[in-house]
């Protein structure tokens, strides 16, 4: 018996004869849980839960499967995940050929749409990472087309859209981002950063029932991946979804539980910080609290618009002028920070060049110079390089690193768009969630979900092996063949606490859920298998049958009966 709660009324139902890892404190094993008004009550053996049986409980025999705490996606965007899965959708494809088609059906099967809207190519499609418009000329004519990349930092726009926008040879590339040139200094069809406002502004706005929509789609598909809980990583700015959530919040139909983390508009100065504060009073319904702060410090090294402290190197292997950009000047960042951790917000950086990620720690120290310590859980999400003299800071600050594991793999993006723009040593620097581990940071784990798949099961395998999960397509390029700096891999219990009790963490929600323990709520995944009993290079091929939150079924694939 690992715990039970004193009180005796019958539990509701019992989960039996399962591989239970209870992911606490010991990380010990169980066999069986029993749960009674959505707690966890007891957990232990089938013999230590059957006295709390009466004739009213289901029993549930899981026949040797995997019983995990739900999982947690430490950074997702789920209501524009939800809205992309309902628009033209290009994430499934991986080839020029195949968006050509999908678009032209798209196009075909919505007469009324007066833009077609959509996301989900990827740059490695295309030479230098830059789409042509002609393609989408060529498939539809008569109505403008804005399609984002899968990164959600570029667009690919056809003629009419240009049109429809007025940018021609004569606009000038905007300060935080530009426009994709011909020779003649023609828009190609490209537009990356800030330039994607440009014709993005001109497409009609979700309305808040398209965003519940999205929402509502979102959660039936992350449910099904065994998910009971995400920190949203942005509510507000170009995702206006705090009004959403709360309405899905108060109708009961919210069964995830969610953090929002508010988008900070680095355009405005402090004075943004009330109206924050109001945003996050307003923001508080049901499983929804909107109690974090995103910032955005810089951009990818795709496009080589992310912070790097030394230049990015050319296509010739020759260091450029350019070190990527800060979109909050590092000054006013630690002034931010310092703020919004006194007005008692959690701060979630997205920080991906090694500059922006030191950027972001030295906000965090001057933050808690200034304030002292507290429990906000501040963390830094993306992580992509981090200057080997900062692993240690993040222990150090006690800000935790918040990783995006399904990106450390040796696939297109990876190989042809970035080492080669980094230079080797830099490049040995990324996704170092092995160094991070091992100088005692607490690494939590998410998807940013739409850019990369949010199946926990395919993170966590390349979290472990380091190579890319059979049947995840990146493109061109990727493999499995070689692991990506295989130093860097970390154990299974390590992957699976970052998408349990450390995204807990961050969530603050791991005083009642993100571990199997008596007292806290019955958020539970099950697993067809048990992956510790299988090679690690077939973590990926593990997948959940059934979801629980509070007790309640919230995904079955029917395999349990
Ligand atoms: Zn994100």
């Amino acid at each position: 018996m690992l715990g039970r709660m004193s009180r005796s009324a019958p539990a509701d139902l019992l989960l039996v004869n399962g591989a239970v890892y209870t992911v606490d404190a010991a990380r010990r094993w169980a066999s069986a849980v029993a749960v009674s008004d959505g707690a966890i009550v007891a957990v232990g053996t089938g013999s230590d839960v059957r006295p709390l049986a009466n004739r009213e409980t289901e029993v549930v025999d899981l026949g040797g499967r995997m019983l995990l705490p739900g999982f947690q996606d430490a950074h997702a965007h789920p209501p524009s995940s939800g809205l992309d899965m309902l628009r033209c959708n290009l994430s499934e494809a991986y080839s020029l050929p195949e968006y050509e088609r999908i678009v032209a059906a798209y196009a075909a099967e919505h007469p009324e749409a007066e833009w077609i809207a959509g996301s989900g190519w990827s740059m490695d499609v295309f030479p230098g990472g830059n789409p042509p418009k002609e393609v989408l000329d060529r498939v539809v004519r008569d109505r403008p087309v804005s399609l984002w990349s899968r990164d959600g930092h570029s667009t690919w726009v056809n003629s009419r859209a240009l049109e429809r926008a007025g940018v021609n040879a004569d606009t000038p590339d905007p300060a935080d981002g530009w426009i994709v040139r011909t020779p003649d200094g023609e828009p190609s069809g490209a537009l990356h950063e800030g330039a994607c406002d440009l014709v993005e502004k001109h497409v009609p706005e979700p309305t808040p029932e398209d965003w519940l929509a999205g929402l509502r789609q979102a959660q039936v598909y992350l449910h099904a991946l065994g998910i009971t809980a995400w920190q949203d990583a942005i509510v507000g700015g170009n995702y206006p979804t705090l009004e959403p959530y709360v309405t899905f919040a108060r109708s009961g139909e919210l069964t995830a539980r969610v953090v929002g983390a508010l988008w900070w508009d680095r355009h405005r100065g402090l004075e943004q910080i009330e109206d924050l504060v109001a945003r996050r009073e307003r923001g508080r319904a049901g499983r929804f609290r909107a109690t974090s702060v995103k910032i955005m410090q810089d951009g990818v090294i795709e496009n080589h618009t992310a912070g790097v402290l030394e230049p990015y190197l050319d296509a010739d292997g020759r260091p450029t002028d350019n070190r990527g950009k800060s979109f909050v000047d590092p000054e006013e960042l630690k002034a931010a920070v310092t703020r919004l951790d006194a007005e008692g917000f959690q701060v979630h950086v997205h920080a991906i060049g090694e500059r922006a990620v030191r950027e972001g720690l030295d906000a965090f120290e001057a933050a808690r110079e200034a304030n002292g310590p507290n429990d906000h859980r501040h963390h830094i999400a993306h992580i992509q390089v981090i200057h080997p003299d900062d692993v240690p800071r993040f222990r150090a600050l006690d800000v935790t690193a918040n990783a995006q594991p399904l990106w450390a793999v040796h696939e297109g993006q990876m190989d042809h768009l970035t080492i080669p723009f980094l230079g080797p040593e830099r490049s040995a620097w990324q996704y170092p969630f092995g160094s991070l581990v091992r100088s005692g940071a607490r690494v939590a784990m998410g998807s940013d979900w739409s850019v990369s798949s949010p199946n926990p099961m395919w993170e966590m395998h390349v979290a472990v092996n380091r190579t890319s999960p059979p049947g995840y397509e990146y493109g061109e390029g990727d493999g499995p063949a070689e692991p990506f700096l295989p130093e860097e891999r970390l154990d299974l219990p390590t992957a699976i606490a970052g998408f349990t009790i450390n995204a807990a963490y961050v969530n603050h929600l791991d005083a009642e859920t993100g571990s199997i323990e008596v007292g806290k709520r019955a958020d539970l995944a099950v697993l067809d298998r048990n992956p510790f009993d299988h090679p690690t290079d077939r973590i990926a091929e593990a997948r959940v049958v059934r979801t629980l939150v509070d007790g309640e079924r919230m995904f079955d694939a029917g395999e349990l009966d």
